[in-house]
This record gives C-alpha cells, structure tokens and sequence, in this order.
C-alpha cells in the first residue's frame, strides 16, 4: 500500500523544502505585486519592494493580509490574474461574518486537489477505497477539494454533500464506503444515528474518517472512532488558502503535516504582530507559494496553534500544527477570563456526556453569565428531580475546574439540541445584541 501520495516531496529533506521555498516566494511576491493593487499598495505603504524579498526569510518584511482586507477587496480586489484564467470560485461557510470569495485557475485547482490526495493517503486511502464525501459542496470548499483528491488517488468517489442523514447511512452500507469525508460534528451525529438504527460499529465497512473545517477535541476523536469503529484524521485548510488540504494528519495523530511546498506558515503574537519562535503558542500565518487566481500573503488566519519540526515517525518532513485550539475570535472572555469552547467540550466527554451541548453567554446587571445546556444520553436520563441536580453539580465543578469560572449547567433530555451536518454552532453570545 502507498503510504504518500507524492514521496518525494512528502518527505524532502529540510534543504529542498526550503530550496522550494525560497524560489517560489520571490516569483510570488513579484507577480503579486504586478497583478494585485491592493497588495502592492500594502507594500508601498510599508515601503517593502519585490526586489527586497531575496528569499523565505525576507518574508518578515511584507505586510499582514486580514480577513478584514478580504471583505474589503470583496470581489475582485485580490484577484492574481485576469478573470477568464480562473476556472472555479469557492466562498468560505460564514462563520464569523461575511462570506469570502476566493478564485481558482486550473493549475490552482490540480495542486489542491493533490494537498487532498495527500491527506487521503496519509489515511490509508488507495485506489480499493471507496470515499464517501459528505462535507457541503454548495460553495463551501470541503466537498469539491475531498473529492478532486478522492479522484486523484483513485477511489470510487460518493460525492454525497452532507444531511439526509438516513441516505448517508444507506449507501453507506449498501455501497460498502471505507472512508468518509466530513465536519467531526456531522461524523458524531452519523455514529449516532447508525446506533439508533440498530448498527454495531463493526457492521460497517469503514476503515477511517477525515474530519476538518471546525476545531474538535481529542475525546470527540476518540468517541468518533469508537461509535463508526474506524481511526479519525484531523485536515485543515480555509478557503483564502484554497480549502481543506493546506495540512493533514498521518498515523501518528499527533498534529497536521503542513504541505509546506504550497504554503509557508509563521505563527506570530495576535497583540504585537511579532514571529514566534518554533514552540510558542500564537497565531497562524500563511502565504501561497504558488496559487495563481487567489495568491495571499501573510494571511492572518486567526487560528491560534503551535507549530513543531520534531521528526514524525510516518517520514513526513513536513513542519506540524497542533490541532487549532479555536479561532481568536471564538475565545470567550467571560468575566475576565478566556475560554475556548474546546475546554468545556474536553469535559464534558471526559465526564461521560454526549458532544451535543451549546454555550449560552450573556450579561446581567453588568456580569457575565455563561450557561451550557447539555444533553444527557438516554441511559442517563432521569425523571428524579435530585439526581438530575446532583449531576449538574459535579458537571458544574468539573468545569469549574478546568476554566477558572463557574458556568451554569442544565442538563437537557436526549436529542433536544439540533443536530449540525455542517459546522457546529456551539456559542450563542448574546452580549453582543447589548452592545
Ligand atoms: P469560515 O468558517 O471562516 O467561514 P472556512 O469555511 O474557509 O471559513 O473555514 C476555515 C476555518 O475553519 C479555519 O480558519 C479554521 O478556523 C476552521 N478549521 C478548518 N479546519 C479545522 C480543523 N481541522 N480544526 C479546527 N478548525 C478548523
Ligand atoms: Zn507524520
């Protein structure tokens, strides 16, 4: 069995990757410059000429791109050649605000599709698998980059787009899929469903799930791949990147190979905009070495991680991200303190409860108030009114624990929180109508 998609540069050495790099970021910055104002303008206004950029090093003099500038440049603003080379746009899914187009040629679409590739047959994908892909297509970039790579390694492609949950589940099992492509959030509400119709984990045939496109914690790995029977790889990628495939996870399963011949990551300081040392925690920067329709620069993803180039077991060369521990702007401050989403999902499923629950924020008389419904299983649930309680108690201690404040918890009867089949919506911050 292939264990990489394109070995030999899956496993360049340190010098060839930089090699790569270094000649591609100088072309790079030089077209952009010639075919995008609205960059060259950037670099004007920092005083940064292409000729100043001689190598990948250079790469600390050029000026931040924000999610901010995209809406600004919306539509055509950061556009990297002319409008009829460009074969394919793609939007991102909206979370936090108003959507980004971005543009893609032929050649952009072959090299996403092969970062793809790669992560399908870091999971054990050939050319016998068949990969049943049930991210959206409409726009969102999941479903059309796992499936151009499906078809690149080869495999039989259902290229399903996700809900109709019971369909899902039927060609599954008449199908026989061994791989299948979704959000984590949609796998568990799959693994669900499969056990309410009377399915044991080993009645289906898959062998292995890439799940990306929202963060997940290690006990949402692990419950998904006890409730589908199969081993669960993170991916991750974001549509001003080309999509899912910028990096992805191998047998290891500890941090995500970033295709590091595309694109060039830095973590920097979110406050202060400084590069990080290899180690620290901050936010993750990329830059496209090659796209040609949509080619950004130090791009603040706003994806907070730790980058490592401790030598991986699989062969893989490639730098690793940690699994983003969410997006700076999901971080709650709550009565002065940070919380990510991730910590409560992390206790929850440490304490035995379902990955459905929702976080409501609020704030009364001028204090913040944090309220987490969560669902209780079947098996748990009770119609005494004190055990219920008792629950929520040490539910509410346990949390307590892990962020510094105390929430409010209300355990709610099983199924009543909606299902997601895309990304999750885990944050209702009403504070933000009070504004
Ligand atoms: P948006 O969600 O911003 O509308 P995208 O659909 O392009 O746009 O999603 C990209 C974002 O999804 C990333 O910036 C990141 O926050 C999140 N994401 C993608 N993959 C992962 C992953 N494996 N783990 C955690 N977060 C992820
Ligand atoms: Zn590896």
């Amino acid at each position: 069995m292939a264990k990489y998609y394109q070995p030999e540069i899956e496993t360049a050495s340190r010098e060839e990757i930089i090699r790569i790099q270094n000649e591609k970021i100088v072309k790079q910055v030089k077209h952009v410059y010639e075919n995008v104002p609205y960059y060259r303008n950037l670099m004007d206004e920092k005083g940064v000429k292409p000729e100043d950029i001689k190598s990948i090093d250079d790469i600390k003099k050029l000026p931040f791109l924000t999610k901010n500038d995209l809406r600004e440049a919306y539509p055509y603003g950061l556009l990297g050649t002319d409008l009829k080379n460009c074969v394919r746009i793609q939007s991102t899914s909206g979370t936090t605000g108003k959507r980004v187009v971005a543009f893609y040629t032929q050649n952009d679409i072959e090299l996403w599709e092969e970062c793809c590739a790669r992560a399908i047959v870091a999971a054990g994908g050939t050319e016998e698998d068949v990969c049943q892909v049930c991210y959206g297509y409409g726009l969102f970039t999941g479903g059309p980059g796992l499936n151009g790579g499906s078809h690149k390694v080869g495999c039989l492609t259902l290229p399903m787009s996700s809900g109709n949950t019971d369909r899902q589940i039927q060609f599954m099992m008449d199908l026989g899929s061994t791989i299948i492509c979704c959000t984590p959030s949609y796998a568990a509400y799959i693994g669900e469903t499969l056990a309410e119709k009377g399915y044991k984990p080993e009645a289906n045939k898959l062998k292995a799930g890439i799940f990306g496109a929202e963060p997940w914690t290690e006990e949402m790995r692990r419950s998904i791949e006890k409730s589908l029977g199969i081993k669960a790889y993170d991916i991750y990628g974001l549509t001003e990147t080309s999509g899912p495939g910028v990096s992805f996870e191998c047998e290891e399963q500890t941090g995500m190979h970033i295709n590091e011949d595309h694109f060039y990551a830095e973590i920097i300081d979110p406050e202060t905009g400084e590069v990080l040392p290899e180690g620290s925690k901050g936010e993750l920067v990329f830059t496209s070495l090659d796209k040609e329709g949509f080619p950004l620069l130090r791009y603040r993803t706003r994806d907070i991680c730790v980058l490592t180039r401790k030598k991986c077991s699989c062969g893989r060369t490639h730098v690793k991200m940690s699994k983003p521990m969410g997006r700076s702007d999901d971080m709650m401050i709550i009565r002065g303190v940070n919380v990510f989403p991730s910590q409560i999902e992390t206790v929850l499923l440490n304490e035995g409860y379902s990955p459905n629950y929702q976080i409501l924020v609020d704030r009364v008389n001028n204090t913040d108030t944090l309220d987490i419904n969560v669902e209780l299983n079947p098996d748990q649930f009770s119609d005494k009114v004190a055990e219920i309680q008792a629950r929520e108690k040490a539910l509410e201690s346990a949390m307590r624990t892990m962020l510094g404040i105390g929430p409010k918890v209300h355990l709610v009867a099983p199924k009543s929180i909606v299902r997601s089949e895309g990304k999750a919506v885990r944050v209702i911050d009403n504070r933000k109508l009070h504004d």
